[in-house]
Parts: C-alpha cells; sequence; structure tokens
C-alpha cells in the first residue's frame, strides 16, 4: 500500500484505509480540499508546457536530430495525473523478455511502490553500457526476466510508500544502479554498500528507469535539487557518481596525472570533468579525431589515439614526464586494462571501473612489484559519495555532454554504443 500526498500528512497514529494504486493522487471528502503537496510550479497549464521546469532546454555538444517538441496531448495525460492526483494504470517501457532478445517498446502496468519505497516518474534517463551488458547478459550475473534496464533516472517524486520518511511528493530524485542493500552486514555498517551481497540493481536485478515510472528504495533514491535540468543531472546518478568515486579511489594529488582510457565515451567524458575540477592533469586516450576534440574541449590537456598509436604505453610516458600517477579504465577493453598498469609510475594506482566481458587483469609482475603499483575495483559509490557527486555538478563543475532521444530509439543507441559511436552520453526522454 502506498498513500498520497495528502494522507503523507496525516498523524501516523490514524488507520489507512486500502486504496488503489491508481488512483493514489484522487483524495475524496474533506481531504480533497487539502491542498496537495504540489509546488505551483508543478501546476502547470497547457499553454505552459514548454517551460516545463522538467523538461530539459539545454543540449551542449550536439545537435540533436529529435526535436525537443512534444505532443501537448501526452504532456496534459501527465499534468493532469499530477493536478488531479490520479496516476495513470499503465504507461510506455522498453522491457526485454530474454537476454539479447528483442527490445519491445509498449504499454506496461505503472508499478505500486512497496512500503520502502518512492514512486518516480522518470522523465529523462541516461544510457549507460551497462545496459547493454544487461541486455546481453554478458556478465556472470543473472538479470531479473523479463527486465525494464536503465539506472539513469530523473523526475519528480509522485507517491510515497507508507514507510517512507524524508521524501514528499514533488521533490526531485534519482533512479541509480545500487537501489538497495541490507544496511546490516559489515560491508554496509561501514558505507561500501555496493559490494553488499543483498545489493539490489536498477535496470538488472530490479526494474529501472526505462519506463516512465519507475520505484525506487527511499534510502537509496539520490536527492535531486529543485529547478535542476532533469536531462543533465541523469547521466550523474551512474557515470557522474562511479567517475568521481574511482577518482576519490586513486588517491591523486592536486596536479598529478590521471590516465583516462575510455575518455569520450559516458563515463570518460565525465570523468575528465571531475579530475579537472579536483586539480588533477588529464591524458585523455580514446579514438578518432572526434573523439580528440571532444575531450579536448571538456578538459583534457593531452590526448592519445588508441587506434593510431603505434605504442600506447610509451605515448603515454611521454604526455606525462614520466608516467600516470594513476588510471580510470572506463574503456570496455581488456587490453587497455593491461596497458593502464605499464603505463602507471612508480606508486601510481590503476582503478578498474569498465567491464568488459570475461576480461582478466594480466600485469608483468616483476614490474608492478619493483614500482609498487596498485590495481584497485572500484563500484559506483555509496550514498556519500552520490550526494558528492551530484553537488558538483549542482555547482556548475560538471556539464553533461548529453543527446536526448525518445525512449523508443533505443535500440539504436545500443548499435551506436557497441560501435564506439558515442560522444558523452545518450539520455532517453520517456515521453517519445
Ligand atoms: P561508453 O560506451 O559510453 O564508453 C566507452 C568508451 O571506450 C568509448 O568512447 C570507446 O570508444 C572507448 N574505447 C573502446 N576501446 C578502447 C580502448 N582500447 N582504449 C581506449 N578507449 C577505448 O561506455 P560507458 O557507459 O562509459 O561505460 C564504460 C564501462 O564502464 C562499461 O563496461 C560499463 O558497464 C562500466 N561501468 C562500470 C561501473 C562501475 O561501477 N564500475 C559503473 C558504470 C559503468
Ligand atoms: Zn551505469
Amino acid at each position: 500500500m502506498f498513500v498520497s500526498a495528502s494522507q503523507a500528512q496525516m498523524p501516523r497514529s490514524r488507520p489507512r484505509s486500502p486504496i488503489n494504486p491508481f488512483q493514489a493522487y484522487a483524495p475524496s471528502g474533506p481531504q480533497r480540499a487539502r491542498a496537495p503537496n504540489i509546488t505551483p510550479q508543478q501546476c502547470i497549464k497547457p499553454e505552459q508546457y514548454k517551460s516545463d521546469p522538467h523538461r530539459s532546454v539545454m543540449r551542449p555538444f550536439f545537435r540533436s536530430s529529435v526535436s525537443l517538441a512534444f505532443t501537448s496531448r501526452i504532456r496534459a495525460t501527465n499534468i493532469i495525473a499530477i493536478r488531479n492526483m490520479t496516476l495513470p494504470k499503465t504507461q510506455k517501457a522498453v522491457v526485454f523478455e530474454t537476454n539479447g532478445g528483442p527490445l519491445e517498446y509498449k504499454d506496461i502496468a505503472v508499478p505500486e511502490p512497496k512500503e520502502n519505497e518512492i514512486l518516480i516518474n522518470v522523465k529523462y534517463s541516461g544510457v549507460c553500457h551497462t545496459d547493454l551488458h544487461a541486455w546481453k547478459g554478458d556478465w556472470p550475473l543473472a538479470t531479473k526476466l523479463p527486465l525494464v534496464g536503465g539506472h539513469e533516472g530523473a523526475g519528480p517524486v509522485v507517491a510515497l510508500g507508507k514507510n517512507v520518511k524524508g521524501w514528499k511528493i514533488g521533490d526531485l530524485a534519482g533512479i541509480k544502479w545500487l537501489n538497495g542493500s541490507c544496511l546490516l552486514c559489515e560491508l554496509c555498517q561501514h558505507g561500501n554498500e555496493p559490494n553488499c551481497a543483498d545489493a539490489d540493481l536498477s535496470g538488472y536485478t530490479h526494474d529501472g528507469s526505462f519506463q516512465q515510472y519507475a520505484t525506487a528504495d527511499a534510502i537509496q533514491a539520490a536527492r535531486i535539487p529543485q529547478g535542476t535540468d532533469l536531462a543533465q543531472v541523469a547521466p550523474i546518478l551512474c557515470a557522474g557518481i562511479t567517475v568521481y568515486k574511482a577518482l576519490k579511489t586513486a588517491d591523486l594529488l592536486a596536479g598529478q596525472w590521471v590516465a583516462i582510457s575510455g575518455a569520450g565515451g559516458g563515463l570518460g567524458s565525465l570523468a575528465i570533468q571531475y579530475a579537472a575540477a579536483m586539480g588533477y592533469r588529464v591524458v585523455a586516450i580514446d579514438g578518432g579525431d572526434e573523439k580528440r576534440d571532444f575531450c579536448n574541449s571538456l578538459g583534457a590537456e593531452k590526448f592519445i589515439d588508441f587506434r593510431t598509436s603505434k605504442d600506447i604505453v610509451k605515448d603515454v610516458i611521454a604526455a606525462t614526464n614520466g608516467g600516470a600517477h594513476g588510471a580510470i579504465n572506463v574503456s570496455v577493453s581488456e587490453k587497455a586494462i593491461a596497458q593502464s598498469v605499464e603505463y602507471l609510475r612508480p606508486t601510481g594506482v590503476s582503478v578498474l571501473v569498465g567491464l568488459p566481458a570475461g576480461a582478466k587483469v594480466v600485469a608483468p609482475v616483476f614490474e608492478a612489484v619493483v614500482k609498487s603499483v596498485s590495481i584497485r575495483g572500484s563500484y559506483v559509490g555509496n550514498r556519500a559519495d552520490s550526494a558528492e557527486a551530484i553537488d558538483f555538478f549542482a555547482r556548475g563543475l560538471i556539464k553533461c555532454p548529453i543527446k536526448i532521444v525518445g525512449l523508443s530509439e533505443l535500440p539504436k543507441i545500443y548499435e551506436l554504443m557497441e560501435e564506439g559511436k558515442i560522444l558523452g552520453r545518450y539520455v532517453v526522454d520517456t515521453e517519445k
């Protein structure tokens, strides 16, 4: 059971009557007269659609072929949902029944939040390479099936489970990869929640953000400041948090060199900016002139093209005057990981982030010992890492290079991602 905005404000002792999950916002009787806990900005009139504060108007770095305009009809449905506090029964989503099977853009039921969950009206979701791994099923961890993927979703909270504390209707929330953990084990107690054996994963073991309405654990859901551009912030919810945590894991000092392998992709394009904001010098590694210009525009001092370089290790050592102090591996390449251990300077740290299927780290033991290098895995971030990463973005230090297309175009995005042709991040608009 979950409660409407007006019920959420009632004293806890008052008995609650069961309500239809799809009419959570249809208070009856005296409750109807109560002002719902929704900001005036959210009560948007049809003529104001284009200035909806939750719709993105910023699309830096890209010229999208898809029009920003959305149909008043679809939009109006959502606005009525907010105004009359009635949720739709069905919604659009991309679902697959088997790993690697058809990605179906279709109508499915709007999920009902459990007692500990919030329901988020996902406006935008980033598309992470992990979503492609999940669809293909190429990791040694089973996905839920059928599955709605996606774990970089942003939107307003539209319903609350009855045990939810600290959220109200209209707050902006983010769906992260880590949807929940036990909070009891030793790892959770020490803030290593992503490593919890009971971790629940959005878009993997829990239906994610490639749908218009998604449930999220109220403890783990990310808090997004009011007024934030929801399309822009979406990639921060996985890519941003992950690379920020990976940079912390590299344990660098301001002024030191960090090599970012896979710098032109979704994680890499944010890693360059977080690294610069944290005071590090960036040597970016990726392939092609377009990615070179792109990485340089984001703050990389040097660029090495893995497609044309005859010796990447030598080139990085030359570019950094003796080797990188740290390496962030976000490329989906086993070979690139092996190279990173070799181009580190003594005492350097290679951070493993990208997850090429079946890959192994192959490092020369003699060199690793004599240079005393470290190889560390880094897996998304905990709640504090998440809040800090969002704060960098909110302070204007990180601009997400995004291209917005409709949710229905997800299969095309996966094709481009597989070919390594994406600059930055694709973000899907769940209304198209
Ligand atoms: P992406 O497809 O957007 O970017 C990958 C980039 O790597 C591309 O720009 C590609 O051109 C580049 N690349 C490919 N081969 C390369 C090579 N040999 N050298 C240098 N660059 C190369 O992918 P993404 O969304 O940024 O995700 C990257 C990886 O990180 C995926 O495996 C994803 O599953 C993983 N990931 C891990 C975590 C974590 O917590 N550890 C979190 C999110 C994503
Ligand atoms: Zn991700």
